[in-house]
């Protein structure tokens, strides 16, 4: 109950998106609930939803009443539904059994089995109904269809295979109901009535209790496990690429006031350009993170992993500048301090790099500019490595600290997924959604790279606009920038 209450919360998220998720999340809902029906049961009774597809259901059900009535009358130990009973019954029986079916439906019904059933082992029942006249790919389609229709354990189609179950245990006196039970009126009326009857609702939940009590006493070992092996090594995966449609972008002309602004910040503020470590840091924090957006936009990787990578980085250099301004009242040289462990940073790398020595042609660190960094403001031999206000360890702390938990949750605690390459993430961007049937919805690697994700640039944009507030507290902004983007709250 629980659980439909959740899909229906999330298909409508989905819709006030205004995305079109509505294949997916079906094809996921079955996914999610594929159960013991679909992978242990079903194989088992494809027979009959062969037969109900082909007649459709008034006359399909009319005609496996039959089929269960005749085998009744000769043999009640061959009134049985499930076909890894059948094809284990002595030569002769197999034939009156199969005498029967094809005296009441035509032999190319089943003949959709035989691409599965063709060995030795079933060689009675591809006697019977093998056909030439329809291609493998037809019988293939076929099979894959009623499979889709009947693999979710509740859908009308794979109750009415689950009302003949009972019947045909019925027929063969296997069980009984005693009158006056609902079970009983149940069977009773359930082939009389259309689905969209009212007293419909009850007799099939009915009808499915019943069927799945009576699984406790049949065991089928390993041959519907053999059955999806060989119909899913017979059919393609059929990918299922979320098409995202047209996603809301960010915009060249933020950029660009961007770096006017802080063109106007340096043109105003030369001398502190020049001595202030607290400008310098702001500036280069900002201008990093501009940067990153300007490759977002250019490369157009808004809707890659790295785009994922880059918003991630967006938010955590706009957290630590707002972390360090809060800081800034206990600790003045905070500023100074950020630029020393960022720069003991460097100091490990380099000591590290000398002792390994790689070979500098191909890596992607210079070494030279390297040590030129990190003796820029004094001796390396000065450099302390001082990890207690900037190490990761307190990432969420921070968030906290300035108030922009909501910025951690959903954007830096998901980004970071794609940044450590979680399974979510992984299973995300890289592995997509088989919309095959036949292979009980599983995932293939996404070798063709078509999957995209939804587009980062917004957000960006919407980090960015916050760092720039944040900055407009200690410096004096341009007007137009104030006209244009002062209004964002903090
Ligand atoms: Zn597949």
């Amino acid at each position: 109950m629980d659980k439909d209450k959740q899909f229906s919360k999330l298909s409508d998220h989905t819709f006030k998106k205004g995305v079109l998720y509505t294949p997916f999340n079906s094809s996921l809902g079955d996914q999610l609930s594929l159960s013991p029906w679909a992978i242990e049961w079903l194989p088992e009774y494809l027979w009959l939803a062969l037969i109900l597809e082909q007649y459709g259901r008034e006359d399909g059900l009319n005609v496996v009443s039959r089929i269960a009535g005749e085998l009744s009358k000769i043999d009640k130990g061959l009134c049985i539904p499930m076909l890894s009973k059948i094809i284990e019954l002595e030569p002769q029986k197999q034939r009156i059994f199969y005498e029967v079916i094809c005296k009441w439906a035509t032999r190319d019904v089943l003949s959709p089995l035989t691409i599965i059933y063709r060995t030795d082992k079933y060689a009675l029942f591809y006697e019977y109904f093998s056909d030439f006249e329809t291609s493998i790919d037809e019988k293939t389609v076929t099979l894959q269809n009623v499979i889709e229709k009947n693999l979710f354990h509740q859908t009308n189609e794979a109750t009415d295979i689950r009302f003949l179950i009972l019947w045909f245990n019925v027929f063969a006196e296997r069980i009984h109901f005693a009158r006056g039970m609902e079970i009983t009126k149940a069977l009773v009326e359930y082939p009389k009535l259309s689905h969209d009857h009212q007293e419909m609702r009850l007799y099939r939940s009915l009808i499915r209790s019943s069927e799945m009590a009576l699984r406790f006493r049949e065991g089928n070992g390993d041959f519907p496990k053999r059955f999806w092996h060989s119909l899913g090594l017979l059919t393609k995966c059929r990918t299922f690429i979320i098409d995202y449609g047209e996603q809301v972008g960010g915009s060249v002309s933020f950029l660009e006031d961007a770096v006017n602004t802080i063109d106007y910040l340096m043109a105003n503020n030369k001398e502190s350009l020049l001595t202030d470590e607290k400008f310098s840091v702001c500036l280069g924090i900002a201008t990093y993170a501009l940067k990153i957006y300007k490759e977002v936009l250019e490369s157009r990787i808004g809707d890659g992993i790295l785009g994922r990578n880059a918003l991630r980085t967006i938010t955590e250099v706009y957290v630590t500048l707002k972390y360090m301004s809060l800081k800034e009242q206990d600790q003045p040289d905070i500023w100074k301090a950020f630029k020393d462990y960022g720069i003991g940073k460097y100091k490990y790398v380099i000591l590290k790099a000398r002792e390994v020595e790689p070979d500098l042609e191909k890596h992607h660190f210079a070494l030279p500019v390297l040590e030129a960094l990190l003796n820029e403001d004094k001796g390396e031999e000065f450099t302390n490595m001082d990890t207690r206000l900037f190490d990761n360890q307190n990432i969420r702390k921070k968030f906290e600290a300035i108030g922009e938990n909501d910025l951690y949750d959903l954007y830096y605690e998901y980004d970071t997924n794609f940044t450590h390459g979680l399974w979510g993430a992984i299973r995300e961007s890289a592995m997509i959604f088989c919309d095959n049937p036949s292979h009980k919805y599983h995932t293939v690697p996404d070798i063709t790279f078509e999957q995209k994700l939804r587009s980062v640039e917004h957000d960006c944009e919407y980090v960015l606009k916050k760092l720039f507030n944040q900055l407009s507290s200690f410096y004096e902004f341009p007007d137009f920038f104030i006209d244009k983007y002062g209004g964002l709250d903090d």
